[in-house]
């Protein structure tokens, strides 16, 4: 069955590369050079040029064009892992890259001008709201800044007393003192994820940071209670000669779906010339490292992933194995002046499979 084989690939991390197109500046900048990569898109491959003649050749779950369509983004990235919690699994999407080559665009977009538009959370919240009964169901989402260890509510910017409870036993992760707001409707979820763009924006210009250099999470938390009529014909199914006579209480359901717009990847130049400080560069490095090596250990299915190295990953731990369905969105440009960023964007996705 679907959920057997979801426990079969249990820990791996789904993988998909997304490169964006050529903006403006850098078609008519390197106009007579060729892109750094070259996709196969069918063969699920990406070729990352060495120079004129040479190229590696990577593979990925899914190699995504710059003619993707965020249609199809969100179908094969985010989709299945929607599925997932709305069958009670915990679930993540996460897109990592240099800044500049598209995460935001795959994740946030609102797409309220142009529906075609509208990124991943947009269209999560949608699958969730359709399938959900609004009379014994719930969503309820709250929205946060990760930025140098510290958590910053974006639903609610003057609150800052969010702490992260792990429970070993249980692996589950709780947020007391997030604001949690349920949602009814799209309407509701699309005006709280502007505001919380606009927090986001407010808090990064009060600090004189970018928001670039922080980790932006959403978190929806589903329950369902699969009603005393479905678990009877579940029996039915089984044994029918008892299944009307049981009359079980409603079994509910609940799974987290987080989705993670991380900070941007580049290397940070230490010596403080971009305004950065020290202390700043060794923060950003090192919740996107314990990332990766959690990640890692999870590609190679070890029984050991190191959570408790960063509040990224504490936070991100009850993603991390058991049933949890991961998936990577690995996102880049196409400009041959970031070659470099853009083979490290590679290889961290490479290790993650
Ligand atoms: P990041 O969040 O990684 O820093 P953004 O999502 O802000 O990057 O994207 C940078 C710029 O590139 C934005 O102007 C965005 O609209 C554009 N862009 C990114 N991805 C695409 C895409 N797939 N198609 C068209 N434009 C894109
Ligand atoms: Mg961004």
């Amino acid at each position: 069955t679907a959920k057997d084989e979801s426990r079969g690939v249990r820990g791996r991390v789904r993988v998909a590369v997304r490169l964006r197109p050529r903006n403006v500046e850098e078609a008519v900048a390197d106009a007579d050079m060729p892109d750094c990569v070259e996709l196969q898109p069918e063969l699920k491959r990406l070729k990352l040029r060495r120079n004129n003649w040479d190229s590696d050749t990577f593979e990925f779950d899914e190699v995504l064009t710059e003619f993707a369509s965020q249609k199809r983004v969100y179908e094969v990235v985010a989709k299945p892992v929607v599925e997932g919690v709305l069958d009670g699994y915990n679930g993540t999407v996460m897109a990592y890259g240099q800044t500049g080559t598209g995460k935001t665009y795959t994740l946030a977009r609102l797409g309220e001008e142009d529906k075609s538009a509208r990124g991943i959370m947009v269209r999560a919240l949608e699958d969730i709201l359709a399938e959900i009964s609004p009379e014994t169901d719930s969503v309820s989402i709250s929205y946060l800044q990760l930025y140098m260890e510290t958590i910053q509510d974006l639903l609610q910017p003057t609150n800052d007393r969010i702490s992260i409870i792990d429970d070993p036993k249980t692996g589950d992760v709780s947020l007391p003192g997030a604001t949690l707001v349920e949602i009814k409707d799209q309407k509701t979820f699309v005006d709280l994820l502007s505001l919380g763009e606009a927090h986001r924006f407010a808090a990064n210009t009060k600090l004189n940071t970018e928001s670039s250099r922080s980790h932006a999470i959403l978190m929806v938390n589903v329950k369902r209670s699969i009603k005393g009529k479905d678990s009877a014909l579940s029996v039915e199914n089984g044994n029918a000669s008892h299944a009307a006579k049981i009359l079980k209480p409603p079994i509910v359901r609940r799974g987290k779906l987080v989705i993670v717009d991380l900070a941007g990847s580049e290397r940070i130049d230490k010596s403080g010339s971009e305004g950065h400080t020290l202390e700043e560069a060794k923060s950003i490095n090192l919740s996107l490292s314990a990332l990766g090596k959690c990640i890692n250990a999870l590609a190679e299915n070890s029984p050991h992933v190191p959570v408790r190295d960063s509040k990224l990953t504490r936070l991100l731990r009850d993603s991390f194995g058991g049933t949890a369905r991961t998936s990577l969105i690995v996102t880049i440009g196409p400009s041959p002046q970031h070659r470099g960023e853009t083979a490290s964007t590679i290889m961290f996705g490479q290790r993650a499979m």
